[in-house]
């Protein structure tokens, strides 16, 4: 019997199967075949710099080959009508009365019309089906990719005509203010901004980006799906943000250079532990210290030490176990498993935690062996079946071109 895993999710991206699952549902895509547009947008896998984006500080995230796309037929009737390829569920809603959120997935949507709409980014009508590889709720971003790939959808030029970075900030409008997930960029930045083959670095403060090479030679990115997704996540992801906050006006009441946990040095931590009770100044710790680790995985990377990068990986993970309190049981299995696996160089939980999946840089020879010891000991373990994806980091959303 095979130990390995199913392979990625069975929906079927390709451009002709696209074409004529769109076809089956919606008959002006079958009348005229040639009106036919189809548009991608990855998700992402951050490396490390964790809850980091919104207190200012830096991430390293990649945008993956796991990605939803939509194919659809534009109209010029203002109304938008999309089915779910997974559950053949349709939705609608129209531009000219975007109305308020309605507690579904079409929310992702309506609310990337409104912040373009608010943008004053031209749009128009369509009908349309969705097609993702994606898993959802997991930690990979399937709500910032659902955003870009809409918001490339909807605007009637290319992206909007506006940069990347600006469609990630839009996208990043549409989930806090109309969706209510007080997210930070990162996860909208990675869909508009990935770069095929490379890691990108943000500064949340200056939002200055750049590419970070990858040691894609030799290793690979694997991601390991606990079999749990996220859990009891909006609630405590905003109660993190919240306690870091609180760390922050604490310490800038004294000290006016202090206006984000971005500010806040090492050195000035005894003085926070001081200031607020142990939870918060934790909390503080993991965001001061993780700062510092992604700039450090950054020289580490570029140095080729990949020794380095593991423990800077190890110690994220610890931290965001102890201080920050958000790695389920099962992500810290997963890490102890890879850890005992020759060729795994490196591996922490990624994304907001609380279930979700783990990341793991390993040595191309040892993707095999880091499997089957996942699938071997994890659902023992457990009790869950975990998933595991080999996957190439890939540019950020746009048309699908084919050739
Ligand atoms: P994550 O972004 O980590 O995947 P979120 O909770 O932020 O998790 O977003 C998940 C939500 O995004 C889903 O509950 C659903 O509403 C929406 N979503 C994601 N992918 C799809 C899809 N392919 N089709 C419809 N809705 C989707
Ligand atoms: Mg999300």
């Amino acid at each position: 019997m095979s130990t390995r895993p199913p392979a990625a999710e069975p929906a079927d991206l390709a451009p002709g199967a696209m074409r004529a699952a769109l076809a089956a549902v919606e008959p002006r895509a079958a009348a005229d075949p040639g009106t036919i547009r189809i548009v991608r947008a990855p998700g992402r896998v951050n490396l490390i710099g964790e809850h980091t984006d919104y207190n200012l500080g830096f991430v390293l995230p990649a945008a993956i080959d796991l990605e939803i796309r939509i194919a659809f037929v534009p109209t010029d009737d203002g109304r938008v009508e999309l089915v779910s390829g997974a559950t053949g569920e349709r939705a609608r809603f129209d531009l000219n009365t975007i109305g308020q959120r309605r507690g579904s997935w079409i929310d992702y949507v309506a609310g990337t019309a409104w912040a373009l709409a608010e943008a004053g980014v031209a749009m128009r009508g369509l009908r349309g089906i969705i097609v993702s590889s994606l898993p959802t709720a997991s930690g990979l971003s399937s709500s910032a990719a659902l955003e870009l790939a809409s918001a490339w959808a909807l605007a009637d030029a290319p992206g909007g005509d506006v940069a990347p970075l600006a469609l990630a900030r839009i996208c990043q409008r549409a989930e806090n203010g109309y969706v209510g997930v007080n997210c930070g960029l990162m996860d909208q930045f990675a869909s508009a901004c990935g770069v095929a083959g490379a890691s990108v670095l943000l500064d949340c403060r200056s939002l200055d980006f750049r590419s970070v090479a990858l040691p894609l030679v030799t290793h690979t990115l694997v991601v390991i799906h606990t079999g749990s997704t996220r859990s009891l996540t909006t609630s405590q992801y905003n109660v993190r943000r919240a306690q870091c906050e609180a760390a922050a006006a604490a310490l800038g009441a004294e000290n006016p250079g202090v206006q984000s946990l971005r500010d806040v040095t090492p050195a000035m931590l005894p003085r926070m532990r001081d200031l607020v009770g142990d939870d918060v100044f934790r909390r503080s710790r993991h965001i001061v210290t993780e700062n510092g680790r992604v700039v450090e995985t950054i020289d580490a990377l570029a140095a080729g030490d990949l020794a380095a990068v593991g423990r800077l990986w190890a110690a994220s993970h610890a931290s965001l176990r102890d201080d920050f309190e958000v790695v389920s049981p099962e992500l810290d299995a997963l890490v102890e498993i890879a850890a005992t696996v020759p060729g795994v160089a490196a591996a922490r939980m990624t994304g907001a935690g609380f279930g979700g999946c783990t990341i793991n840089l390993v040595e191309r020879g040892a993707v095999d062996a880091l499997t089957d010891r996942v699938m071997a000991d994890y659902p023992g373990r457990t009790g869950l079946m975990p998933r595991v994806y080999a996957v190439d980091a890939v540019a950020g959303a746009g048309f699908v071109t084919e050739g």
